[in-house]
C-alpha cells in the first residue's frame, strides 16, 4: 500500500506526526518515506510494506496527512504504474524536464578523446539549440587493452566546455561508485557550470552494489541501460533498485539485445518496447540507436540505419535519444564506425522532430476513436 500525503505537508506538523505514529504502529508493517520533488510542489509518499493485505484503504485515507492511498503490486513499487495510480511521471533537473510526453536529445561523443573534438561537438550542439549531450569519461571495454576512457582527468575541461556552450545535462557513464564522488567534486570546484546524468551501462545493469550506491544520492538523475542479455522484467527491477534506495529520477534506456539474430545490426533493435516500458512504469524512456545498430550502413532510400532506428523509437513515443556523433569518426577512440557526422546533425534533428510530432498526431487519432466509442 502507498499513502500519498498532502502536497508540501510539513514534516514538523501535527497532522504528519499523528499519521506517522499510526502507520509506524501497524502490526507487521514497515514504513518507508520517499520524497518526490516536482516542478511545483514536493510530494511525500509513504510506502507500507509487509502485512498490508488486511489494511483498509479508507482507513488510511482518513488519516490527517494522507491525501489518497493506492494499493500497489509487488513489481516496481516506486517506479511502476498501479491501479488508480495518478502519480506524475518524470522530473526536472538543472532546468531540463524529463517525462513520458516530451523529448530530449543527447548527441555527443561515445568517449571523450581530445579537447578539440569536445569543443567542436559542443559548438555544433549550441549552434543547433541543444542543451544536452553525451560524453564518456569512464569506458567499460570488452578488451582490457582497449582505451578505457580518460577518467577523472578529463572532467574539468569537459565540464568547463559544457558550461561555456550552454549545455545543461551531460550523460556520463560511471562504472564504479567512486566516480560519483569524482564527478561531484569536480563540478563543485568549478561552480557547477553544467549538470550530469549518471549512466549505468548495459554491462552493469545488474551490478546491484553500484545501483544501490547511485540510488543513495539524489543530486544526479540516472540513465539506466537495459541489460543486453536479460529479460525486460529483470532490467526494470534493476531500475527499481535505484528508486528503492531513494533516487526515483530514473530514465530507462533501450539499446538493443545481444543476439546473432540481430545481424546485420550490432544488436537486435528493441524499440517496440518503448510503449511497453511506458505502460509498465512511469519512467521516461530513452532509445540508443547507435549501440543498437552499430554501423553507418545506409538503406537504398538514402537514410542511415541509425536514423531509421531512431525514427522507429521516437514515433513510438520515446522521450530521449542517446546518440553517438564525432567530428572525425576515423580518429574516434571508441565506436567510431557508428558515429554520425557533425554536418548530419541538423537533418537528424529535423527528422526526430517530425517523428515526435507524428507520435503526437497518432495519439490524437486513437483518442478520437476512444471518444467516439464512449458516446
Ligand atoms: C555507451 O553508451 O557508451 C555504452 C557503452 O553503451 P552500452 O552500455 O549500452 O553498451
Ligand atoms: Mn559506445
Amino acid at each position: 500500500m502507498l499513502a500519498i500525503l498532502h502536497p508540501d505537508i510539513a514534516l514538523e506538523s501535527e497532522a504528519y506526526r499523528q499519521t506517522m505514529h499510526f502507520l509506524e504502529n501497524l502490526p507487521g508493517v514497515s514504513v518507508r518515506v520517499h520524497q518526490v520533488q516536482g516542478a511545483q510542489q514536493r510530494l511525500t509518499e509513504v510506502y507500507l510494506l509487509g502485512e498490508t493485505k488486511s489494511l483498509n484503504k479508507e482507513d488510511i485515507e482518513a488519516l490527517p496527512a494522507v491525501e489518497r492511498a493506492i494499493r500497489i503490486s509487488d513489481d516496481y513499487r516506486i517506479l511502476g504504474r498501479h491501479k488508480d495510480d495518478r502519480r506524475q511521471s518524470g522530473f526536472t533537473y538543472n532546468g531540463v524536464t524529463f517525462d513520458q510526453s516530451n523529448l530530449n536529445i543527447f548527441a555527443g561523443l561515445c568517449a571523450v578523446d581530445v579537447p578539440e573534438h569536445v569543443e567542436q561537438m559542443m559548438q555544433v550542439l549550441e549552434d543547433n539549440g541543444q542543451v544536452c549531450t553525451r560524453m564518456g569519461a569512464y569506458k567499460p571495454r570488452t578488451n582490457p587493452y582497449s582505451f578505457q576512457g580518460h577518467g577523472k582527468g578529463c572532467l574539468p575541461w569537459v565540464f568547463e566546455k559544457a558550461g561555456k556552450h550552454g549545455i545543461k545535462v551531460v550523460a556520463m557513464e560511471i562504472t564504479h561508485e567512486s566516480h560519483i564522488e569524482e564527478i561531484d567534486h569536480c563540478l563543485e570546484q568549478l561552480g557547477r557550470p553544467t549538470g550530469v546524468m549518471l549512466q549505468v551501462g548495459t554491462r552493469n545493469t545488474q551490478n546491484f552494489e553500484l545501483l544501490k550506491a547511485i540510488g543513495r544520492q539524489t543530486t544526479y538523475p540516472v540513465l539506466l541501460k537495459r541489460g543486453f542479455g536479460i529479460t525486460l522484467n529483470e532490467s526494470l527491477n534493476a531500475a527499481e533498485y535505484l528508486a528503492s534506495e531513494g533516487n526515483a529520477n530514473v530514465i530507462f534506456c533501450l539499446r538493443g539485445m545481444k543476439t546473432e539474430a540481430g545481424q546485420p545490426h550490432r544488436n537486435m533493435v528493441d524499440f517496440a518496447h518503448v510503449p511497453a516500458v511506458k505502460r509498465l512504469t512511469r519512467m521516461p524512456v530513452c532509445v540508443d540507436p547507435s549501440h543498437s545498430v552499430g554501423s553507418r550502413e545506409r538503406a537504398p532510400d538514402g537514410i542511415l540505419d541509425v536514423m531509421h532506428a531512431t525514427a522507429q523509437g521516437v514515433i513510438a513515443g520515446a522521450n530521449m535519444v542517446l546518440v553517438d556523433f564525432h567530428p572525425k569518426p576515423e580518429k574516434a577512440l571508441v565506436d567510431g564506425p557508428q558515429a554520425l557526422l557533425m554536418k548530419e546533425l541538423p537533418a537528424y534533428l529535423e527528422d526526430i522532430q517530425l517523428c515526435h510530432d507524428t507520435w503526437k498526431k497518432r495519439q490524437q487519432i486513437y483518442n478520437r476513436l476512444k471518444e467516439s466509442a464512449a458516446e
